[in-house]
């Protein structure tokens, strides 16, 4: 029997690894037998790059601009590694029209073009921006992705944003089914980075489903436009999106998150030795 599709958005701060995670994840996921569909999110319109292995990926928008409204479902869908579904949503340059736009746009059209088949397993959403708001919320808004997973690392930011966007996930989870499955560490080797995660993903009320170490053959691998798991499978690298990709296929814990202060933050990341240096320039 087919399992029930698990629709997951992906978020966190700008830069933090959310595409380069998701891609090495759903290769994780699909060599383990899954069917996988990545929407990327972002006007960047780099969430399925590594998948398609540098095949040109038109966006969704881009699409409906030059061909109108009667498009087929390949024209906006590309099949990329081990048969996973890449779609990038697009969306305007920054600052010219609402960015979410692009998102709303795609998920109604994927919808419409059948494209949310019976065997897939996963959709993920790519989702830009460090706070759910607005067009970047609609993954969530009723209940499309009902799993969202956080992506952050041991910096003072990444850890703002993270528990901004958990104020933007309790918002919609007291209101439906939405919830957080947890928070994934893609590691900036900052001093005390595990203990520090642990301690803010209790106060969370979540849990650090996996810390994934800073590697550079992330970035060889990226070259080549391609996954860690396509460009080097025996790596260690690659086994670690594999662990990722088995806790994430066997997660059972899904909360509603407990966003804290600003305060009790700071003082979360002194008590771990983060706001030292900060002081030290004052
Ligand atoms: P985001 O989608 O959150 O904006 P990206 O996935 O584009 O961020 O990642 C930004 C950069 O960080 C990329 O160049 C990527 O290669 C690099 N990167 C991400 N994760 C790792 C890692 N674990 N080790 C080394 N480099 C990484
Ligand atoms: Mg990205």
């Amino acid at each position: 029997m087919a399992k029930e599709l698990r629709q997951i958005a992906i978020y966190g701060k700008g830069g933090i690894g959310k595409s380069t995670t998701t891609q090495n994840l759903t290769a994780g996921l699909v060599e383990r037998g899954n069917h996988v569909m990545v929407v990327g999110c972002d006007p960047k319109a780099d969430s399925t790059r590594l998948l398609l292995g540098g095949l040109h990926q038109k966006t969704v928008l881009d699409t409906l601009r030059d061909s109108g409204d009667d498009i087929e479902l390949e024209a906006i869908l590309k099949e990329g590694f081990m048969g996973t579904k890449c779609v990038e949503s697009g969306g305007p340059e920054p600052g010219v029209g609402c960015a979410g736009r692009g998102i709303i746009t795609s998920i109604g059209l994927l919808e419409r073009l059948g494209a949310y088949t019976e065997e897939l397993d996963y959709v993920f959403y790519d989702v830009l921006g460090d706070v759910v708001c607005g067009g970047f919320a609609m993954p969530i808004r009723e209940g499309k992705a009902k799993e969202i997973y956080i992506v952050a690392s041991g910096e003072m930011m990444a850890l703002y944003a993270a528990n901004n966007i958990c104020k933007g996930i309790a918002k919609y989870a007291e209101r439906g089914d939405v919830r957080l499955g947890g928070i994934i560490c893609n590691s900036r080797n900052v001093d005390n980075e595990l203990e520090l995660l642990r301690a803010f993903t209790k106060e969370l009320n979540t849990q650090l489903i996996h810390y994934v170490p800073r590697n550079n053959i992330v970035q060889q691998a990226e070259i080549r436009k391609k996954t860690v798991i396509e460009y080097e499978p025996t790596h260690a690298q690659a086994d670690e999106y594999r662990t990722l990709a088995k806790k994430i296929d066997e997660n059972e814990m899904f909360t509603i998150p407990t966003p804290m202060t600003q305060d009790r933050l700071e003082a979360i990341l002194i008590e771990h030795g983060m706001m030292d240096s900060v002081e030290y320039h004052i």
